[in-house]
């Protein structure tokens, strides 16, 4: 049911015989009310109620594990219907609760220092099952009268992989009958499928948008990321700023910094001139410890040596704030121990 958007709801209601209006109704029930079953849409008559539960499933997420960090991460491991599993992230910030989704069951990318892809793509994500992620946290908030602000699309799996489910979810988690968490406040971001950039730039909306970037010359991020011998970065820098001209809006750059890889003082120079001419803003990632991978953690002063090289050379940048650092926080790690039969 979760991967029906309003309007499609709509459409299935006059087919039926039902006047649209019930489509705001089911809505309302799903994401304000946020009942369980079609019985408990009280307003709607028997027969109808009957008809939506022969035709419809709930999408139900089980949930596995919740572990929940000293800072209040709470990181959940669901599994789906068809027995997969995968990792939904509940940040706390300042500025409200902030929900890291998955819209793939692996991940076919293979960036050499992600859990998510040992084990490669099973399978991508219905919306619902999505949309389900950002319901099942939401419904863990409700006990503390607590709202998800924020969404991120930076769980398992690459979301331009799986674009026309990725932007169902958007469209239904951002309807303002429902959910309703504005555009500025959902985050998608991508690896660098490229031409899935000039689709989403295309779009025009006013959706935050990121690229994993991990390096600013080729042979260095070929080695991080396999994705750069397709989508070479030259050319993902031009989808970059097409983007950015058809929405007029800056990106963000995630960069994690891997210990005596990517995280020199030169390295951060020559980040600064790739990005020179671009309205944009910088993510640094002092990266997990990823035990089935090699990286290591840059040293403290490491990371403000490499900020500070940025910011002299007029960058903005930030340092994400670590959240979950003692429950696998890193993407895909929970996944990869809880579930070994699944990412080999
Ligand atoms: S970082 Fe993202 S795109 Fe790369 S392998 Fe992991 S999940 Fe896939």
């Amino acid at each position: 049911m979760f991967s029906l958007e309003l309007d499609e709801i709509k459409n299935w209601m006059s087919e039926n015989g039902e006047k649209p209006f019930r489509a705001a109704q089911v809505f309302e029930w799903l994401y304000i009310k946020r009942v369980t079953s079609f019985e408990d849409m009280t307003n709607l008559s028997k027969p109808l109620r009957d008809n939506l539960t022969e035709s419809f499933e709930m999408t139900t997420l089980k949930t596995l594990i919740q572990q929940q960090s000293s800072d209040g991460t709470i990181k959940f491991l669901f599994e789906l219907h068809d027995g997969y599993s995968i990792e939904t992230v509940l940040m706390r910030h300042e500025y409200g609760n902030s929900v890291c989704v998955t819209t793939q069951v692996g991940c076919r990318i293979g960036c050499t220092f992600c859990a998510s892809t040992l084990g490669g793509l099973k399978r991508n994500l219905e919306a619902g099952e999505i949309v389900a992620q950002v319901l099942k946290v939401q419904q863990a908030l409700d006990e503390t009268e607590e709202r998800v602000s924020s969404v991120v699309i930076m769980g398992i799996g690459e979301p331009f992989d799986n674009y026309e489910s990725m932007m169902s979810f958007l469209r239904t988690i951002n309807n303002e009958k429902g959910l309703n968490i504005g555009a500025r406040h959902i985050t998608v971001s991508t690896s660098g499928i490229i031409p899935k950039i000039y689709k989403f730039a295309d779009e025009k909306t006013q959706i935050n948008f990121a690229i994993s970037l991990h390096a600013a010359n080729t042979e260095l991020r070929s080695r991080l990321m396999p994705i750069n011998r397709a989508y070479k970065l030259p050319d993902l820098m031009d989808a970059v700023k097409y983007y950015i001209d058809k929405t007029g809006r800056r990106v963000s750059f995630e960069y994690g910094l891997f210990g005596g890889v990517n995280d020199s003082v030169e390295h951060a120079e020559e980040l600064a001139d790739l990005v020179k001419d671009v309205k944009c803003h910088i993510n640094l990632i002092p990266v997990n410890y990823v035990p089935e991978r090699d990286y290591v953690r840059t040293p403290k002063e490491k990371i403000f040596e490499f900020e500070k090289a940025l910011k002299k050379r007029g960058v903005n940048v930030t340092i994400r704030r670590e959240q979950g650092h003692d429950i696998d926080a890193a993407c895909g790690q929970l996944r990869a121990k809880e579930r070994k039969e699944e990412t080999r």
